[in-house]
Formats: C-alpha cells, sequence, structure tokens
C-alpha cells in the first residue's frame, strides 16, 4: 500500500516514510492510494476479536513494509488493560435501548487522543531504532494535545520532548498531568505569556533551518496520517459492541475540532463498516457545520476564535479537512490545490452548485452545532436520566447525536474526555465537582517538574542545546 499527497505535488511513498514527518513535501496530506475493502467474511471474523488482535488487523493493511511480527508486537504492547484501564480499551456504555457511548478516554490523560497517540509513540520509537536517530519534538499546547503527547513518549528511546504552556493558564488538573511527569526526556516550559506566543515559538524555531536540522526537531501534530489510521481501529470495535449482524447499520455521533476523529470515521465508512451517519457536531465555533449545511467552507482568523468551555474543539480552520475534501472532489488533487490555494491566502471556497456537493449524502455526514447552554442542559440531562457524568465535548457529541438519531438505527456517541478535566462546568451544570478516577487522587500534590521562562525564542532554544 502507497501513500499519496492530496494535492498530487509527490510521488507514492510506503507507510513509514510518512511516519515521522507531518505534511507532505508539497504542502498536502498523506493518504492512501486506495481504503483496503473489508469482506462481509472478514467483518464476521472480526467481531469476535479483541482490541489489539482487531487493531493488528486493520493496521497491517496500510502499513504494509513494516514487517507482520513487528507491528503486532507494537500494537500488543500498546493497547493493554494497564493503559486503557480495562482489557475492552474503548468500553461501550449503553444509555437506553439504541443510544450508545464509545468510551475513548480511559487511557492515561483520560481524552481519546490517547488511543492514537499511545500507538504513536510505540510507532516512532521503533522507526527511529532502526536507523539509531534521534528526534526532539517541539510542540506548544494550552492542555490537552501536549499531555497527550507527552504520556505518549515518556521513556522512549531517542525522543525528547520540548512542550511550552502558558504559565499560569491552565487548569490545576492540566498542570499537574503535565508537570508531575518526572521522566528525563519530558521537558515543560511554562511561557511567561499567552499560548498563541507558544505558539509563535514554536514556529520560529522550526522556521530556522539550520536549527531544526542541527537538532533534530520535529513536531506531533494533528495531520499525522497514523494518527487517524489508529482511530479507525474504534469504529469497527464499537459497530461489533452494538450489533449482533453486518446487516446492521449504525450511526456515529462526533464532537469535531480539526476533523481528525470524524476523518477516521469515514475511512472506516469507505472500508466498507456499515455505518450509516457520521453526525459531526461542533460547538460555537462552527465551521464545520456551517460546510456541511451549506458546502461552504470559510477559515476564520484565530482572533475569530471563540473561547467556549469544550475548549479541544475551539478552532477556525480544521487541519484534517482537505482529506475529506479530496474523497469528495473524487480524489482529483488539482482540484484540492486549487481549493486551498485559496483557504491559505485567507479566503473560502463554496462547493454548493457542484456536482461534488450534490452527493455528499452519499458520504453519510450530517452536522449541527451546540452552545453552552446545550452542554450544560445535555450534562444534567445525562446525569438525571441514565446517572452518567460526561464532559464538555461528549455533550456537544451527545446533542447534536439525539438531533439526528433514527428509527431503527442505533446511534454510538464517542466519548471523547472524562469530565473531572473540565470541573469548571461540571460543577455550573451539576452543582458538584465530577469525580475522579482512584489513579489521579492526590496528582495535584506530586512534585511538579517545569521550567518558567519569559516569551523569548532564543531562552527556548538555548534550553533545547543545553538538554540535548
Ligand atoms: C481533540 C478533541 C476533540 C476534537 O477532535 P478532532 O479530531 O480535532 O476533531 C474533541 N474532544 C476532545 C476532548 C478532544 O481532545
Amino acid at each position: 500500500m502507497q501513500n499519496i499527497s492530496t494535492r498530487g505535488g509527490c510521488s507514492p511513498v510506503p507507510f513509514s516514510q510518512t511516519l515521522l514527518g507531518g505534511l507532505a513535501p508539497d504542502g498536502g496530506l498523506f493518504l492512501p492510494e486506495s481504503y483496503p475493502q473489508v469482506s462481509r467474511e472478514e467483518l464476521t471474523q472480526w467481531r469476535s476479536l479483541t482490541y489489539p488482535e482487531l487493531a493488528f488487523e486493520i493496521v497491517r493493511r496500510f502499513a504494509t513494509d513494516l514487517p507482520d511480527g513487528d507491528l503486532r508486537t507494537l500494537i500488543f504492547k500498546t493497547y493493554t488493560a494497564e493503559t486503557f484501564g480495562s482489557g475492552e480499551i474503548t468500553p461501550v456504555k449503553t444509555l437506553e435501548p439504541g443510544v450508545h457511548l464509545l468510551g475513548l478516554s480511559n487511557g492515561p490523560t483520560l481524552a481519546f487522543k490517547d488511543i492514537a497517540l499511545q500507538l504513536l509513540g510505540n510507532l516512532f520509537e521503533y522507526a527511529l531504532s532502526k536507523t539509531g536517530a534521534e528526534l526532539n519534538i517541539l510542540g506548544a499546547t494550552s492542555g490537552d494535545t501536549g499531555s497527550a503527547a507527552e504520556y505518549a513518549m515518556r521513556g522512549k528511546q531517542g525522543i525528547r520532548v520540548f512542550m511550552l504552556s502558558p504559565h499560569g493558564r491552565m487548569s490545576t488538573f492540566q498542570r499537574a498531568q503535565m508537570y508531575s511527569l518526572a521522566d528525563p526526556n519530558i521537558f515543560n516550559l511554562a511561557i511567561e505569556s499567552m499560548f498563541d506566543d507558544c505558539q509563535n515559538i514554536v514556529k520560529a524555531v522550526s522556521n530556522d533551518r539550520a536549527f531544526k536540522e542541527k537538532y533534530r526537531i520535529g513536531t506531533v501534530n494533528s495531520i499525522n496520517w497514523s494518527r487517524i489510521m489508529a482511530q479507525v481501529v474504534y469504529y469497527f470495535k464499537g459497530y461489533f459492541a452494538v450489533t449482533r449482524s453486518n446487516d446492521q447499520q449504525v450511526s456515529f455521533a462526533v464532537p469535531s475540532g480539526n476533523f481528525g476523529n470524524i476523518c477516521a470515521g469515514h475511512v472506516a465508512r469507505c472500508m466498507g463498516l456499515p455505518i450509516k451517519r457520521l453526525i459531526l457536531a461542533t460547538n460555537e465555533n462552527d465551521v464545520l457545520d456551517e460546510f456541511f449545511r451549506t458546502g461552504v467552507y470559510a477559515p476564520r482568523p484565530v482572533a475569530d476564535t471563540q473561547t467556549t468551555s469544550s475548549p479541544s474543539m475551539d478552532i477556525s480552520r480544521a487541519s484534517n479537512f482537505e482529506r475529506f475534501v479530496f474523497d469528495l472532489v473524487g480524489r482529483d488533487p488539482q482540484k484540492v490545490k486549487e481549493l486551498w490555494t485559496r483557504v491559505e491566502a485567507g479566503a473560502s471556497f463554496d462547493l454548493s452548485k457542484t456536482e461534488h456537493f450534490a452527493r455528499i449524502a452519499e458520504f453519510g455526514f450530517v452536522s449541527g452545532k451546540s452552545t453552552h447552554g446545550d452542554r450544560l442542559e445535555t450534562i444534567r440531562r445525562v446525569w438525571e436520566r441514565y446517572g452518567v457524568e460526561i464532559d464538555t465535548h461528549t455533550a456537544d457529541g451527545i446533542k447534536v447525536g439525539l438531533q439526528n438519531r433514527e428509527r431503527g438505527v442505533p446511534l454510538v456517541c464517542l466519548e471523547t474526555a472524562l469530565p473531572i478535566k473540565f470541573e469548571a462546568t461540571i460543577l455550573e451544570a451539576l452543582g458538584r465537582k465530577p469525580s475522579c478516577p482512584a489513579q489521579f487522587l492526590g496528582l495535584e500534590d506530586q512534585p511538579q517538574h517545569v521550567t518558567v521562562m519569559p516569551p523569548d525564542v532564543d531562552r527556548v532554544k538555548a534550553f533545547i542545546e543545553a538538554h540535548v
């Protein structure tokens, strides 16, 4: 299986060559040249597999240039009850007949990003060990992504993580989660400024080609193909958990930001998984909802992004969306290039009157949006009716999912984080704090490892130089 770029400007490469990088050399995103097709017989066989067995069957169809034995070892090392709280890895809770919650947030940082990043950590370590190379991951975080990356890379050979965060601006829990890590390959830098400045520093360092090469600076970003690939697995797992036969269809409700999670659902559907609808939910930052309703994609400047109570969905341009549009326009790289030339110039595009958008229903997508008030109400309602505590992002998904529910089609809502991560809003909704999983009790009292510094590119560079 070769991988191609959505913009058609580079020759096909095998999986291993897409692994450590970000964008394709032509500025596009990598994607398999075709989606492997899963037959009915295979689906039936896969029904009884454990999570790691299923992950192996799926991943080996994409990562065809890694030896099966090595891949199996890496996957079985990743998806353990020890790391994900139970052997099921992604357990399903039934709220009422026909409405289910697929638990994706039982990994080390209690958010769904762990599912892909834990595998990525092991794949990176494996790839680097083949060449003896080292990688210094530099990133900026306002909370979630940074901690998931640190927990994925801690203790890994050949990898260091330098993570910038805005000093004093994360929640107590988020700080404790990141700064309590004592692994010698993890470095937390608290920058005395806002998140945007952290991100600007990362950009400035990455734009210094000589520095970047000398210190082998890399990133863990949401456009990495293997993250999408790893996420395809739980759509299959969730489907099997709520159906008895492959004749049944299921719909998934997905709280969305960068379009990574739901992109994996789209891939699963293209592989032949009987998915009826992919229900995309946004919060007040609704660029994606706007596209699926109207055909207009109008990314907004960062300054127009609202800060909401489902912060991991506060985006104004969805970095993985290009992959879906590539499929939507019939995999025409010229068309994608034309559209993204507009996007990169700060403009929007309108597919509403095209043959492509006329076919949007064939892709199964529907969408809706949720607001702070909806979130509070949904958190309350799910607690009162079912006795289940949900987080703010999951609430956005459930709200829009229920709105688009169809009679006779099971609805699987993806749970993307645990409520403990968003204490203030849960308190507002339920009048009390969320419960804290046992392994996190006392986390806030542990010693913290962090270096505070001013927003100064040279200071950050000097820190990296001194620690590699
Ligand atoms: C990242 C994140 C999302 C959004 O997922 P995308 O793949 O960016 O669409 C939703 N909920 C939570 C809790 C997240 O951390």
